[in-house]
C-alpha cells in the first residue's frame, strides 16, 4: 500500500511486508506519508509507481465501471474480479463506515496470472489533500483462481484510505483489513497470535501504533496488529475502533485511549490486552490440541 501525499509534511516512511507461506504469501506493502520532497520529484515518483505497476502486467481484457478499471488474461477473471470488487468494496464499506459518506476514487486492479507465489498489494495516492486513486495487484498462480481474500483484503485498504486518507494508524488499517484474509494466510496468523499469546510476547502496542512502519515480513507485527483490532473490537464497536486510530494517529496514543477506551495510560492497556489474549488465543491453542489427541 502507498500513500502518496503532498501536504509537505516532514514524516516519510516505508511499511513492507512479504509472508511467504505454502500456498500463498502477503502483500508487499508500502506506505508512504508525506516528505518535503519537491512537486517535481512528487510527481516523478507517481509516474515512476504508475509505470511499474504497469511493466509486466500485459493485460488483455478490461471490465469497468465509474468506479473501478480491472485489468486481467481474460475478460471472463475481468468480468469475475469487477464483480467481487465492487460487492466487496460496498460490504466493507456498509461495514466499517455506516454512517459515513464516504467519497470514492478510481481503484485500477491488475490481476497478474501465472504468477510463483500468489498475494496482493496496494497503492492509495493522495495529493494536495485530495484523494486521487488506488491501484490494486493480485498476484496469482492461475487466472481461474484468484483469491477473493487477498481482494477483500486490499479493497478494505481502500474503502479506509477513501474514508481517512493518510490519517488511520497502519497497525489499525493492516487489523482490519487483514479480517478478510483467508485460507493458508490466516491459519499461519492465526498460529502466530497463539504463540505470541501464550509466552506474552507482544513487545510495545504503543510503539506499533506510532509506527509508519510495519514489516510484516515480521509476522509477530502482522499478528499483533490483527490481535490488537480484535481485542477493540471486543471492547467497542468499528466507529470507536476507528475514531480512535484517527484521533490517536493525529493526536497522543495516550490521550485517544483514555478519550476512547477504560484504560488510565498504555501500560494498563498492555496488561488487559495480554490478558485478554492469553484468555482467547491460549484457550483456543489447548482445545486444538486436546483435538489431536
Ligand atoms: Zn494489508
Amino acid at each position: 500500500m502507498v500513500i502518496v501525499d503532498s501536504e509537505g509534511q516532514t514524516r516519510h516512511s516505508t511499511v513492507t511486508s512479504k509472508i511467504a507461506i505454502q500456498q500463498s504469501s502477503i502483500a508487499i506493502q508500502i506506505l508512504c506519508h508525506g516528505t518535503n520532497e519537491s512537486q517535481h520529484r512528487k510527481d516523478a515518483m507517481f509516474v515512476t509507481l504508475m509505470m511499474a505497476m504497469l511493466v509486466g502486467a500485459k493485460p488483455a481484457a478490461l471490465a469497468a465501471d465509474e468506479q473501478f478499471s480491472v485489468y486481467a488474461p481474460s475478460q471472463e477473471a475481468a468480468d469475475a474480479v469487477l464483480s467481487e470488487a465492487q460487492r466487496a468494496y460496498r460490504e466493507i464499506a456498509n461495514e466499517w463506515l455506516s454512517s459515513a459518506n464516504t467519497k470514492h476514487v478510481r481503484t485500477i486492479i491488475y490481476i497478474k496470472a501465472n504468477s510463483e507465489d500468489a498475494y496482493g498489494k496496494s497503492i492509495l495516492v493522495q495529493r494536495d489533500s485530495k484523494r486521487r486513486c488506488n491501484i490494486i495487484w493480485i498476484h496469482s498462480r492461475d487466472d481461474r483462481d484468484i483469491d477473493a481474500g487477498t481482494l477483500w483484503h486490499e479493497i478494505a485498504h481502500c474503502v479506509l484510505a477513501d474514508r481517512f486518507q493518510g490519517a488511520l494508524a497502519t497497525a489499525i488499517h493492516e487489523g482490519c483489513a487483514a479480517r478478510y484474509d483467508s485460507g493458508t494466510r490466516k491459519q499461519l496468523i492465526r498460529q502466530t497470535t497463539t504463540r505470541l499469546a501464550e509466552s506474552k510476547t507482544w513487545g510495545s502496542i504503543i510503539k506499533l501504533l506510532e509506527s509508519d512502519a510495519i514489516d510484516t515480513s515480521d509476522v509477530k507485527q502482522y499478528a499483533t496488529s490483527i490481535a490488537i483490532v480484535e481485542f477493540l473490537l471486543s471492547q467497542g464497536d468499528r466507529e470507536k475502533l476507528l475514531r480512535f486510530g484517527a484521533v490517536g494517529t493525529s493526536s497522543d496514543w495516550e490521550i485517544a485511549i483514555r478519550k476512547h477506551y477504560r484504560y488510565q495510560n498504555m501500560n494498563e492497556f498492555d496488561a488487559a490486552f495480554a490478558k485478554w489474549a492469553h484468555q482467547k488465543y491460549g484457550s483456543q491453542a489447548m482445545i486444538s490440541q486436546v483435538n489431536r489427541k
